[in-house]
Parts: C-alpha cells; sequence; structure tokens
C-alpha cells in the first residue's frame, strides 16, 4: 500500500472519532455522518491550528449544515444534463467525466455530495457507456476526469482510462480535476507524473482555498506536477470564515503563483443542501477582486463566475470599471480611482477586417497572390 492509500485509510470518520476529537454532541456527530460522512486524512487535520479556523472549517463536520436541508441537492443540474451515466453534458465541446465516488477529503461545502462517499454513488459499470457517448459525440474535444477525484483511483486504473480516451482521436485535451495536490499531496508522486507524461496534453486543476494549505508538501506536489508538464490551475472557492477577506485571497494567489499554480477561478460558493453557512454576499467577492486588479500582477486575479443555478454554466463578474459608454467614447475608472476617456472605434465608419473565415478577402476582390512556400534546411542535433 503506498503512503497516500494508508493516510486515506487512517482518516477521521466515525462518529466515535468526531465526538472524540473536536468534541461534537453525539446526537448531532450521528445526523451529520448520516447526511454526509466525514473523512479527514491525518495530513489535512495536520494543518488545523485552532478549533474553528479556516482548515478546520472546510473539513470538520457542522450543525449548521443540518440546518438548510430544503437546499438543492443538485444545484447545477449535472444530473439533468447526464445523457448517460458518469458523464454531464452541459458545454458544446467538452464533458464532464465522473470517475469515481471517493475523494482524499471530504468537503464540507462539496456541492456534489450526492455522488461523493459510498462506492455506488458512482459506478465504475457506467464507464464503458461513457466511452462510448465521448466517442460517438465528436463534437467534444475536451474530458474533463472529476469524481469524487480522479487522483483517488490507482495509476494503473487511472492508465486504463487515459489510454482509452486518448485513443478517440477527437478528444484533444484532457482535465483532471483534483485536490489531491491540496489536501494529500503525497498522492503525487514520480511514478504517477511519469505515467501522466505519456498522455499529454493533460491539464488539472486544483482547489486550494486559504493560504496555510500552500505547504512544503503540497508545494513540491504542484511543482513536480509543472515539471512533468501538466499546468496547473486553480479553482478557489469564496468561503464565509475561510477567505472572504481581501488579504487572505491576495495572499493565497501570490503563494500558489510561487508553487507553480495559475489562479483560474473564485467561485461564489453554489446554494447547496447543507452548505449554505460558508455563502458570502456577491459585494465580498467583487470587493476582493477590487482589492487585487492593479494592486498585484493581472496573474494571481482569478476569473470571478456564479455558476448560474439549473446549469446555465459559468458567468464572470466584475467591479465596475465603466462610467459612461456612448458611440464616441467610453469614460472609465482605474485601481486607483482615477478617470480616463477613451475615444471609441466606430465599426461602421471603418471597412473592418479585409479577411473571412477562409482566409479570402470578405469586402474587396484582390488579386489572388502565390506564395511560395521556403525549404527550411534541416538542423543537425549537436553534442555538447
Ligand atoms: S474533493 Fe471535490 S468532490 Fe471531493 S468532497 Fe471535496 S469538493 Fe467534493
Amino acid at each position: 500500500m503506498e503512503l497516500w492509500q494508508q493516510m486515506v485509510r487512517d482518516s477521521v470518520h466515525t462518529v466515535d472519532e468526531l465526538v472524540e476529537k473536536f468534541n461534537i454532541d453525539r446526537k448531532v456527530a450521528e445526523d451529520l455522518d448520516e447526511f454526509f460522512q466525514a473523512r479527514i486524512n491525518p495530513y489535512y487535520l495536520s494543518l488545523i491550528r485552532s478549533p474553528g479556523d479556516p482548515i478546520w472549517r472546510q473539513c470538520v463536520p457542522d450543525k449548521a449544515e443540518l440546518e438548510d436541508f430544503d437546499a438543492e441537492e443538485d444545484p447545477l443540474m449535472e444530473d439533468a444534463m447526464s445523457p448517460v451515466p458518469n458523464i454531464t453534458h452541459r458545454y458544446p465541446d467538452r464533458a464532464l467525466f465522473l470517475v469515481t465516488s471517493q475523494c482524499g477529503l471530504y468537503c464540507r461545502f462539496c456541492t456534489r455530495k450526492r455522488k461523493v462517499g459510498d462506492y455506488e454513488k458512482i459506478s465504475m459499470k457506467g464507464l464503458e457507456s461513457a466511452f462510448k457517448y465521448l466517442e460517438a459525440h465528436t463534437e467534444i474535444r475536451d474530458v474533463i476526469m472529476s469524481g469524487g477525484d480522479p487522483l483517488m483511483l490507482t495509476d494503473t486504473m487511472l492508465e486504463k482510462i487515459l489510454q482509452r480516451i486518448r485513443s478517440i482521436p477527437h478528444i484533444e485535451i484532457i482535465r483532471l480535476g483534483s485536490k489531491m495536490p491540496c489536501v494529500l499531496p503525497h498522492r503525487i508522486t514520480p511514478q504517477l507524473c511519469n505515467m501522466l507524461k505519456k498522455y499529454h496534453p493533460i491539464y488539472l486543476n486544483t482547489h486550494f482555498n486559504h493560504p496555510w494549505e500552500i505547504t512544503p508538501e503540497s508545494s513540491k506536489a504542484c511543482e513536480m506536477l509543472a515539471d512533468a508538464g501538466v499546468p496547473v490551475g486553480n479553482q478557489m472557492v469564496l468561503m464565509k470564515g475561510v477567505n472572504d477577506d481581501p488579504a487572505v485571497v491576495k495572499e493565497l494567489m501570490q503563494k500558489l503563483l510561487r508553487i507553480r499554480v495559475r489562479p483560474y477561478y473564485m467561485y461564489m460558493a453554489d446554494e447547496t443542501k447543507g452548505a449554505n453557512h460558508f455563502r458570502t454576499s456577491i459585494e465580498t467577492g467583487l470587493n476582493i477582486i477590487e482589492n487585487l486588479r492593479g494592486h498585484t500582477s493581472g496573474l494571481a486575479i482569478p476569473h470571478f463566475v456564479i455558476d448560474a443555478p439549473g446549469g446555465g454554466g459559468k458567468i464572470p463578474l466584475l467591479p465596475n470599471y465603466v462610467v459612461h459608454h456612448d458611440e464616441d467614447k467610453i469614460i472609465l475608472r482605474n485601481y486607483q480611482n482615477k478617470i480616463f476617456s477613451y475615444k471609441n472605434y466606430n465599426d461602421k465608419l471603418n471597412p473592418g477586417s479585409k479577411f473571412g473565415k477562409n482566409g479570402k478577402s470578405q469586402k474587396t476582390k484582390v488579386k489572388e497572390l502565390e506564395f511560395t512556400r521556403i525549404e527550411m534546411p534541416v538542423l543537425e542535433e549537436v553534442e555538447n
């Protein structure tokens, strides 16, 4: 058994452990266990500094979860957009492929609790129909493997899935949605990285939410992935009591760049059964972006998005930088609230681009030119 597997096995997960370790009332612990089981591996547990801190809030069950049972279980309507088991096909050229119900840690804010935990929640029997669907739908060029966490699969199982996806000619990129670099970085082994390298282009989106999660272990994991040619992006969820503070988010984003992880999304927390105590106002999120833009490198600024309820997809939000806009000009404010006027460009008075999709003139007939390809000399490898 590998170290990461042993750590999953050694996780806090029983009612007795919840009562003993976190002083949770037994009846509450039983109700919480019934609702969504706990899994807190020893690595992530070691990051807790005091009760109720940002790490604690993300992994320790809280009785507030039992107070909004009327909220949606599947706010993004992933199941309604599932043409075959294990596949959600929301956007035309992308498909979400659920490959396991297991995770290295069960996050209390998870929007996919209905699919996470018990093994039967995502069946491996559905894999074949999912592969057939991906093969038949030639418009899909991007497959996002998720779950659960795809890195909970063994290297052998993961490789079998990657091989099968790579045998489908129209699939150009594979993305792994994995929280393992953050919550159980020991999963990122040299063997895993060597295996992933064979199936490029592979991207990985991970899920750091607080600067305390950037440790020597998680830094090493992200750097190993980057060295293996896997670009790593981060999807942070905005959560009350975890990261609803511009200084915390700025520190996180800057530290992520240092470990070669590109901030990608900052999500509003979805309205989800048992997780609404994490939700903040939209203004909190806009204020965070306002405090990033101009104040730190553009690379450190994620897209702030709402995943629209009912399956509408991700919708970006920005603080309002436009003071006035008409045909002739746009009046803008910058990050220091200084005002600038910018002359508009009138498309109607200008013929616009001369070139259409096929590279030929749209507006005027121009004489066809013939281009001759210049043969380049073949460069020989020189040994140093
Ligand atoms: S790792 Fe992802 S799928 Fe698993 S519990 Fe956390 S948020 Fe949910």
